[in-house]
This record gives C-alpha cells, structure tokens and sequence, in this order.
C-alpha cells in the first residue's frame, strides 16, 4: 500500500500550493459570476502574468540559472521583483535546484528527476522535503550579486507585497475611482492579477519539469528525458524546446529556429538592442546541426538493426545500410568541418540538414513498408 510519508511533508508549501489553487478553482468562478470582470482587471492580470512568467524564464532560468547573457541592474532588479511573486523561492534556492537538475537529469541527485514519476517531477517535489536537503554549493557566482542576495533574504515579503497586495490596492482605487464597490474591486484584484495569476504561472513553470520531459520529439539528443515541444513552448514563454535547451543550457535561446515560439528569447533579442543585456551566448549552427546529424545517426543504426533482424530481402537491407552509411559520411565531414572551425555558409547547412530529413523520411518509408 503506497502511504504518504507525513513525516516528510513540506508543510507550509503544500498549504500554499493546495490553498492557492482552491481559492482559484473556487474562489474565482464564484467572484466572475458575481462581478463579472472588466478590462482592467483583465490588464491587470495579464500585466502581472507576463511579468512573472518572463522574469522565471528569463531572469531565474536563462540569466542566472544559467548566465546565458548579462544583464544591468534594471533587468535583474525587475525579474528578481516579480520572480518572487511566482512564489517559487528565491531566486538562489531555485537556480541552485535547477543547476542540479541539468548536472543530474534523470538521475539521483536530479530535485524534479521524472524517473520518479509525473506527479513528482511536477510537484511532489516541492511537497516533500528531502532528507538530508542538499548543500547549495553551486551557486557561489550568485552569491557575489548583491541584488540576488537582497532578494533571497525578503523573498516572502516581497512577493506578499507585490505581488498580492499591490493588486489588491489597485482593484480598490479603481472601483473607488469610478464610483463603484471598492472592496468589490479589490476582491478582484486579489483573486484574478493575484491567486489565479499565481496559480496559472506556477504550473506553467512546473510542466517545464513535467510535461517537457514527458511530451515531444528529441531532435538533438535521445540521451536524457527532454523533449521539445510547440504547445509547451506556447505554454511556458518558449521554454518548450527543452531537448535542444538541455544540449546547449548555455545558449539565451531555447527556440533556436526562426519559426519557433520563444518570447523570451525575443524579449532577450531586443533588451539587447536597448543596451539592458549583453554578452548573448549562441551556440554556433554547425555545432547544433552536428547534434541533429549525431542523433539522426543513431536512430538510423536502431532501425538498421531492427531491420536487419526482419529484413525481406537483401536489397531492402542493402538500401538501409546505403542510408546508414550516407549519414555516417556527412556526419564525419561536418564533424571535421566544425573542429577546424571552416566558416560554413548558411546554404550549405541547410543543404545538409535537408539531405539529412530526406534520408530520415526514407528510413521511415522503408519502416512502414516492412510494418505493412
Ligand atoms: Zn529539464
Ligand atoms: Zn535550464
């Protein structure tokens, strides 16, 4: 029989989580039925999500989980705010947590390892504490940020204020502004730009640990759980493309293709242009499509040796082994390429990368025909 082990229970953050999704699951539809909601509620709840959202994805991930750009104190000044009102901790405790993560992914040692299962890569992580809790000896570099420091020390009471009373008072000076209820608006504020806002940003931030290690394809590598994925992307600002972010942590993109949706890669983009950011890490596109052609590499091989096993004729295995082969050629070619470091043209990868999908979708071709 599987027993809850009260005895490791993270008390005061399971009453949060619990009690925060409650009041919005309840607390909320009650209020809309009641009030309604107008657009400054409305504004007001997306200002709040965008700014937090934004501020775990670029400011506690991408810049100091992984300083994948530098930022001047305004942009670490206003993540470091609204990061603490996604009430996730601090910014050191969770970049601490999430540098184990990608030194341990999968394993012993990983805080949200999804070997454990969904529930606990999502949650039950946070919901129990770990006996002994591990030291947070990786995140010196932060430690030396006294902005970071400032945050870790009134975390709580920074999120209390901005991030539930501040919307609190604005739903009432609105109201009280246009001659209506004011507790009514601060009700408002309360639950919609403060509880749901919570709540929405929160498991946001959680399917990241959950979902982008559980849905989606591994175009970069099938070493680890990650996976990218669109929808995910669309949910969590872009963090979506976790397989890709997983390979290079230390790139500021996570969509790394033009067509794929990272707002907070954009954001990174254009508080670059504005001089906010600097020192943007990319990852050097024969690097990435030497990944893509190592991985393509070694499905191919899988199959081969599936095949091998089934094959109907000694033509078809011949042809398979033909494709392998290819792969195996262009794969080495731009393997040397990249390490003497020959400038490749844009053209030129995309030729590869294409030649590379066609021979995969052959592969695959091949598959369905033996399936059939
Ligand atoms: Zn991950
Ligand atoms: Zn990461």
């Amino acid at each position: 029989m599987y027993r809850i082990p009260l005895d490791r229970v993270n008390w005061i953050t399971s009453s949060f989580l619990i009690g925060t999704a409650l009041t919005a699951l309840i607390g909320l539809p009650v209020y809309l039925f009641q009030h309604g909601i107008d657009a400054f509620q409305f504004g007001m709840f997306a200002f709040y999500l965008v700014a937090t959202m934004m501020s775990i994805t670029l400011g506690y991930h991408r810049l100091f989980s992984h300083i994948s750009f530098k930022a001047k104190w305004p942009v670490r000044f206003f993540t470091l705010v609204f990061g603490a009102c996604a009430f996730e901790n601090s910014c050191l405790d969770w970049a601490s947590d999430h540098r184990r993560h990608h030194k341990h992914v999968d394993h012993e040692g990983d805080p949200y390892d999804i070997s454990k299962g969904f529930m606990w890569a999502h949650i039950g992580w946070l919901m129990f504490k770990l006996n002994p809790e591990p030291p947070m000896d990786n995140v010196n570099d932060l430690r030396k940020d006294k902005l970071v420091m400032w945050q870790h020390k009134y975390v709580h009471w920074i999120g209390l204020v901005v991030g539930l009373i501040v919307p609190t008072a604005l739903g009432y000076g609105w109201h009280a502004w246009h001659g209506m209820d004011p507790w009514t608006g601060a009700l408002g504020g309360f639950l919609i730009a403060g509880v749901a806002r919570i709540v929405v940003a929160q498991h946001c931030t959680f399917f990241i640990n959950s979902l982008c290690h559980t849905i989606g394809r591994q175009p970069y590598s099938s070493g680890h759980s990650a996976r990218d994925s669109a929808i995910m992307a669309f949910l969590t600002f872009g963090e979506g493309y976790h397989n890709y972010h997983h390979e290079f942590q230390h790139d500021y993109r996570n969509g790394v293709k033009p067509w794929q949706w990272d707002p907070t890669k954009w954001t990174i983009w254009t508080l670059a242009k504005l001089g906010l950011v600097e020192g943007l890490r990319r990852v050097p596109d024969g690097k990435i499509l030497l990944a893509e052609m190592r991985e393509a590499r070694l499905r191919a091989e899988k199959h081969l040796a599936e095949l091998r096993e089934h094959a109907p004729s000694q033509t078809f295995s011949d042809a398979v082994h033909e494709i392998t082969e290819r792969l195996a050629a262009n794969y080495h070619e731009l393997e040397k390429a990249v390490a003497d470091r020959v400038h490749l043209s844009r053209e030129v990868l995309d030729r590869w990368q294409a030649e590379t999908r066609q021979m995969m979708r052959e592969l695959n071709r091949m598959r369905e025909t033996l399936a059939a």
